[in-house]
């Protein structure tokens, strides 16, 4: 080899180098300039707020679409679609890399709002509330219907009606307008889902309950319905506020139960025995019969009722009474003019005037306890009450100076200033006062003073 073939051949080899070190270079530089460069690209924005750099709006679309699958899955509910305003936008100058889908849908979940498919449910025309399917609504009004039920066995359910107009359209509403099962019920028995109630304790009353919340018994009993015979159990939840339902619930309701059929009196005239006095001749007794109502409730409430059918199983026995309507006359010839009546009928065990304890100023009749004493005459009833050594005593006043006064009786059947017919029983012989041992002291009174009663008896 000569010296200038090598000179070439070390030219040669420079120009080789240079060559693949300028391509480094160029490679280096690109590369370089790759990174540093600001790039164009997708972001995706809602309600004009960017939230990430996207590949492309596809990838987007498909986010939304699991995500409302995802949620439909979770709730149940049908989701439709979003209200807020979803963009993909092509801007230049990103430094950000895409992120993937499933980052897509992290970040969408917080950020949209959503419109599901709704029942909604109008009472009397006007939209009360939302709930997310028809069969939920029609649940709803059949929870409603069952609180109302008729629970008594012998009761047979005819109708079940709502007294107002209840619709179910279906709506598509924003997802927080939904309310659930148990809210909807609670909204519509109460009206209102903020009732205050108080928790039974120990020792409560009604009476305390109402006192200490600002209110009357009768206003407690009226926001507690369903409170049966005032009485409380420990730990039993009452209403403080009265609540008007949205709806009611209007049941007819067939009824069938025996029932007593109370019996008559019959009265039968007796001239054996004494005016006032009776004896039963035969005892009454009920009778029985099978009667079917037709009942309607509203809200569990009865608000009317009317016999369908009656049928007598057993008739009743009538009682019948024997009526004294004898009337004092002389048992013993008394020899007096007959302008009184016997009070008593009995023996005379001390008679008007003088005896050994002192002057006696009426006649003692001998009688039992608990004995009827009718009055001597018609008149008024002056006086009826203690008095001392006469005990419980009757003065009638019967007109033109005659008074007379039953004494020592053991109960009175009649009251100052009552008018009074001859022969109406005015109490019972009796043993109070200065007295030893049960009679009737009776005196006639000739403008206040006394005479033997003998003289004015029949
Ligand atoms: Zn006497």
């Amino acid at each position: 080899m000569s010296q200038i073939t090598d000179w070439v051949e070390i030219r040669r080899n420079k120009f080789k180098l240079l060559f693949i070190f300028g391509i480094i270079a160029v490679l280096m530089i690109t590369g370089i300039s790759c990174l540093l460069t600001p790039k164009e690209g997708f972001i995706l924005t809602v309600d004009n707020k960017r939230l990430a750099v996207v590949e492309n709006e596809a990838i987007v679309i498909d986010a939304i679409d699991e995500l409302k699958a995802q949620k439909s899955q979770e709730t149940g509910f049908v989701y439709k679609e979003v209200t807020n305003k979803v963009k993909v936008e092509m801007v230049k100058g990103l430094k950000d890399e895409p992120v993937g889908k499933e980052e897509i849908i992290k970040i969408l979940a917080l950020k949209l709002d959503w419109v599901v498919q709704a029942t909604a449910l109008t009472i009397n025309g006007s939209p009360k509330m939302n709930v997310a399917t028809l069969e939920q609504a029609e649940e709803i009004l059949n929870k409603l219907k069952e609180e109302f039920t008729v629970d008594t066995e012998d009761k047979e359910l005819l109708a079940l009606n709502f007294e107002e107009e209840v619709t179910l359209t279906s709506a598509d509403v924003k997802v927080e307008e939904l309310v659930d099962l148990a809210l909807a019920v609670t909204l519509i028995l109460n009206g209102t889902d903020k009732i205050e109630t108080y928790k039974v304790k120990k020792g409560d009353t009604l009476w305390d309950i109402a006192y200490a919340n600002n209110m009357t018994v009768n206003e407690l009993k009226e926001a507690n319905l369903d409170l049966k015979k005032d009485v409380l159990s420990i730990g039993q939840e009452l209403k403080l506020v009265k609540t008007e339902p949205m709806v009611h619930v209007v049941a007819d309701v067939q009824l069938t139960k025996e029932e007593n059929i109370p019996f008559n009196t019959k009265y039968i005239s007796d001239s054996d025995l004494w005016r006032g006095q009776s004896s039963v001749k035969e005892a009454g007794k009920s009778g029985k019969q099978r009667v079917t109502y037709k009942i309607v409730e509203k809200n569990g409430v009865e608000i009317d009722r009317e016999i369908l059918e009656k049928q007598v199983l057993e008739e009743p026995k009538t009682k019948v009474v024997y009526q004294g309507t004898k009337v004092m006359v002389a048992s013993r010839g008394g020899g007096g003019d007959g302008q009184l009546a016997w009070p008593l009928r009995g023996r005379i065990t001390s008679g008007y005037g003088w005896r050994r304890l002192g002057y006696h100023t009426g006649m003692d009749i001998d009688g039992v306890t608990g004995d009827p004493i009718f009055a001597a005459g018609s008149g008024t009833v002056i006086s009826a009450g203690w008095a001392g050594n006469y005990g419980y005593c009757i003065d009638i006043d019967h007109g033109d100076g005659l008074l007379t006064r039953y004494a020592h009786l053991s109960k009175m059947d009649v009251k100052i200033s009552q008018k009074v017919s001859r022969g109406d029983l005015i109490g019972r012989v009796g043993n109070t006062g200065r007295s030893t041992g049960s009679h009737l002291h009776f005196e006639v009174r000739i403008n206040g003073v006394h005479n033997n009663p003998i003289k004015y008896l029949d």
